[in-house]
């Protein structure tokens, strides 16, 4: 994809996170690979006020190529990407149901099966640090290891994905199983699957996502 393609395609990831009610004003940001670069959302400034222009391309190291200040998050964004080949795009979001499990400092364990979406068996959440800092990357990466997803305490998620499209999906479906297991919770302790029903899904999902 050109830089431009992928300008479009990341404003209008942006876009639809608040469009899904997964974002609002300034929270959260997205960034995608641009061939050795990273092309990240700016800072402070809400997704309905920007535009492609916007956007800010970034080296390897973070350092601004070209643009405005970059993301407060811009460390996570490049760490992660620098770290995992097979991931190509990264969102963070302050949506309602994963951000109050992260304020309950709770790991999401499988109260349903589409937990395997995320990679494994539980979604991970790190301790609180504050935001923008060296330390939270270096929490959320190990919260990320084997996973497409993590919570960060107090704080919000973090999704992967290879593309932006499917950081998306992994972002929505999360904050389905977060907002499955709050409202479980409120009734009574949820049925959670074992692993052997775990391992059982993950071998499942290999042949369903072969559509035909
Ligand atoms: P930015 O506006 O700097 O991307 O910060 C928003 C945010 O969610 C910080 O964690
Ligand atoms: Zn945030």
């Amino acid at each position: 994809m050109s830089e431009q393609s992928l300008r479009s395609a990341l404003l209008h990831t942006s876009r639809r996170m608040v469009e899904l009610g997964l974002n609002r004003g300034t929270a959260g940001n997205a960034s995608v690979r641009c061939g050795e670069d990273i092309l990240i959302t700016p800072s402070a400034l809400p997704v309905a006020e920007m535009s492609e222009a916007d956007l800010v391309l970034l080296d390897k190291t973070g350092k601004v190529l070209q643009g405005r200040k970059p993301s407060s998050e811009w460390r996570f964004h490049c760490d992660i990407l620098n770290a995992r080949p097979e991931i190509g795009a990264v969102l963070h979001m302050h949506s309602i149901y994963a951000t109050t499990m992260a304020c309950l400092g709770k790991d999401v364990p499988a109260v349903h099966y589409h937990v395997a979406i995320a990679g494994g068996d539980s979604i991970r959440c790190t301790p609180y640090t504050i935001f923008g800092e060296q330390n939270l990357s270096d929490l959320a990466l190990e919260a990320l290891r084997d996973r497409k997803a993590c919570l960060l305490g107090n704080h919000g998620m973090i999704a992967l994905g290879k593309d932006l499209e499917e950081a998306l999906s992994v972002a929505h479906e999360v904050e389905f199983l977060c907002e499955i297991y709050w409202r479980t919770l409120s009734v009574a302790e949820p049925n959670i699957l074992t692993a052997q029903q775990m391992h059982e899904v993950k071998a499942k999902f290999v042949e369903y996502k072969k559509r035909s």
